[in-house]
């Protein structure tokens, strides 16, 4: 069989935050079906890089005083303990950002306009005018036009779910400045995905059953029939793509065309390219001869919320340019965790990745976990607690590792670590063994791991049947047995090979260790075609690999201690929960003019005031500043009323609101005063 030559990617991680675990269980996934397909001899190159471009990264850089790119930079810097701590071997891995990058989509959108693909339109759009830019949908927020919530986003609301454009919102208000957006109109390039063509391509590509699973074309298909929009209006087929943002930005400028920059989503993809380019530049090979021959495959991992930009824009963006479209889109469902309950750092119920590896729990019981879970399709899988202890212990030490435990001693001890003949029963379980070997590869290039892993453990099953038939623990202590005990443990270092091989793309350090146990090269797929036959010495056993324990994961599960912190205590006080702008609005604060002020018979701490709010009649008011003020002093200045306090009986009569003072009490007490010219009734706000 010839090699095939691979070309595969995970998607560009947005580089403005570390890796979940979401992002873990993609490269697990696309890590083991990488190293299933170098196993059967073909030429993989398998690249990533972190996305670098757009408005939410520049805003978050510019918060944290960096650069965009240091800011990237310093993400970037991260991603090597998440994917060394899992084995997630990538070739190279580069950011959006890279000379290539620029380069390769700068020429594809140069094809593309070339081909009558681009064009331009005048569209109007919010823009913040002391930020001076134009406002992404998730940066301009106001009230719901349906159900009025306030403080929604720009696209959608989070109350009532309802969509709409920034356009529909009530009081509109720049969540960066807090400006009024004022409506801008500005030329914008698209993507004519209407063009029939376009169309044409894409009906075939999504729907000829080579390119995506059945359950994402099926998905797709509705995309190109007649829908609503949110505005009531109904379209039909595909819309034309909106490609460009106005400065500044951070992202790709567009060629001849000052000011305008690629939409972080055109150039992204394109990383997937310029990623593998620079690996080929580091190898002195030529991308252009690679991407030029016409059996090269090229696989997209990605989660199903980035379906359309996979699909549709990207296939269309390479076929239209004159590019080589790719192979097959794979993707999958997302992770969940406990049953289903939604990740949420602040809740603990998350599976945090670093925290795994900090626990030092075996990064291979989780690539074993998933692999078991995952079955090619695009859906959503668990995590479960339970059901990960259960399927690490009795099912990969329980039913795997065991088996070698079980004969190694033996071998090493009376047999001077030689393998024995193998007689006939032993000969008929490891052919039994060797018989799903197809099933098995065919299993894996279809990324159905979780049938790999059930026909393994079934052939685990067989191996652990044999040994308890015949019961190598017993045969030792049996006089003229040893012929026996050695057939009998070399049939199950033999069979442990076999099944080492199999679930080697699922367990690649495990593997390696037991490669250098047995005494062997590099293990491939074809080498279940062959055994290590009698004379053959492998080397000591050591143990290969602990169980999960419970508190394990307790400890994973935790949530986080709330961090101990001194409360900051301004003025001797905690600063109150926060309110809202409408609590706020609750409170009718007046200037007030102190008309009056006579000291309280009876009482040492209240003075009496009558003040005159602007209502055309005057206020009661007791209040407790007798210690600090004495009435002559108070006459006629002007302070602050909460005038719409409900009214309070007081054993001196009734106090119709209160007036604001600050400090602790006793001989420090402030009564607010206005700045001069401030008027009687006049509200403070
Ligand atoms: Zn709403």
């Amino acid at each position: 069989m010839s090699q095939r030559q691979l070309f595969v990617t995970t998607a560009l991680p947005y580089a403005n935050g570390n890796f979940h675990i979401g992002h873990i269980m993609e490269y697990i996934q696309a890590d083991t079906w990488v190293r299933a397909q170098r196993m059967q001899g073909n030429a993989v190159n398998f690249v990533g890089a972190d996305d670098a471009h757009g408005a939410p990264i520049m805003i978050a850089a510019e918060k944290a005083g960096k650069t965009p790119q240091q800011f990237v930079a310093d993400i970037a810097a991260g991603r090597k303990q998440y994917l060394d701590g899992f084995h997630i071997a990538f070739d190279n891995w580069s950011n959006t950002d890279s000379p290539e990058n620029h380069k390769l989509s700068q020429q594809i959108y140069r094809d593309l306009k070339a081909a009558g693909f681009i064009e331009t339109r005048v569209i109007e759009q919010f823009f913040d005018p002391e930020k001076n830019m134009f406002l992404p949908d998730r940066f301009i927020k106001g009230e719901c036009p349906r159900c009025h919530a306030k403080d929604q986003y720009g696209d959608n609301c989070e109350v009532c779910s309802s969509v709409y454009a920034p356009t529909d919102l009530i009081n509109p208000f720049s969540a960066l400045s807090g400006a009024t957006p004022v409506l801008k109109s500005s030329e914008h390039f698209f993507f004519k995905l209407s063009d029939p063509r376009a169309v044409e391509f894409l009906t075939e590509w999504t729907q000829n059953g080579k390119h995506v699973q059945p359950e994402v074309a099926a998905k797709i298909k509705e995309w190109f029939g007649v829908r609503t929009n949110p505005d009531g209006s109904t379209s039909e087929g595909l819309d034309d793509w909106d490609i460009s943002r106005d400065a500044p930005y951070f992202g790709i400028e567009i060629p001849d065309a000052p000011g305008k920059y690629f939409y972080v989503w055109l150039d992204a993809p394109v990383g997937y390219l310029a990623s593998l380019k620079e690996l080929l530049n580091q190898r002195g090979e030529d991308y252009d001869t690679y991407m030029a021959n016409p059996d090269l495959e090229q696989y997209h991992f990605i989660g199903k919320d980035i379906i359309t930009f996979h699909t549709l824009f990207w296939p269309a963006m390479l076929k239209f340019s004159g590019r080589k479209t790719p192979t097959k889109i794979c993707v999958h469902g997302f992770m969940t965790v406990n049953n289903g309950e939604k990740m949420s750092k602040s809740r603990g119920t998350g599976l945090d990745p670093l925290k795994y590896l900090a626990l030092k729990m075996n990064p291979e019981w989780l690539r074993y976990y998933l692999g078991a879970k995952l079955n090619g399709k695009n859906e959503d899988i668990d995590f479960n607690a339970e059901d990960f202890m259960l399927r690490v212990n009795a099912d990969l030490i329980g039913k795997y590792v065991n088996i070698a435990s079980r004969a190694a001693g033996f071998i090493a001890k009376r047999f001077d670590g030689k393998l024995g003949q193998v007689s006939e029963d032993g000969q008929a379980l490891l052919a039994a063994l060797r018989e799903p070997h197809s099933a098995i590869v065919a299993a894996y290039e279809a990324r159905d791991t979780a049938r790999a892993a059930r026909e393994i453990m079934a052939l685990c099953d067989k191996v652990n049947s044999y040994v308890d038939a015949n019961k190598p623990w017993e045969l030792a202590k049996q006089e003229g047995m040893d012929a026996r005990l050695q057939d009998v443990c070399s049939t199950c270092i033999e069979a442990f090979r076999l099944l080492t091989i199999y679930l080697k793309p699922m367990l690649p350090a495990l593997a390696e260790q037991v490669e250098a146990f047995l005494k062997v090269e590099a293990l491939q797929f074809a080498d279940t075609g062959r055994l290590l036959g009698a004379g053959h010495a492998i080397g000591k056993y050591e143990h290969l690999m602990q169980r999960v324990v419970v508190e394990q994961l307790d400890a994973l599960f935790e949530p986080p201690a709330a961090p101990v912190v001194e409360a900051v205590k301004p003025g001797g006080e905690e600063i109150a929960p926060t309110i809202t702008i409408d609590d706020f609005a609750k409170i009718d604060l007046r200037i007030a003019k102190i008309v009056e002020c006579k000291p309280v018979e009876g009482s040492t701490k209240l003075l009496q005031l009558t003040l005159d709010a602007g209502e055309g009649r005057m206020r009661n008011v007791f209040s407790g500043i007798a210690s600090m003020y004495r009435p002559e002093q108070l006459q006629g200045k002007l302070t602050v009323l909460v005038a719409n306090l409900a009214p309070r009986k007081m054993k001196f009569g009734i106090s119709e609101g209160m007036v604001l003072a600050a400090g602790p009490g006793g001989e420090e007490i402030y009564l607010l005063s206005p700045d001069s010219g401030a008027k009687p009734g006049q509200r403070v706000k």
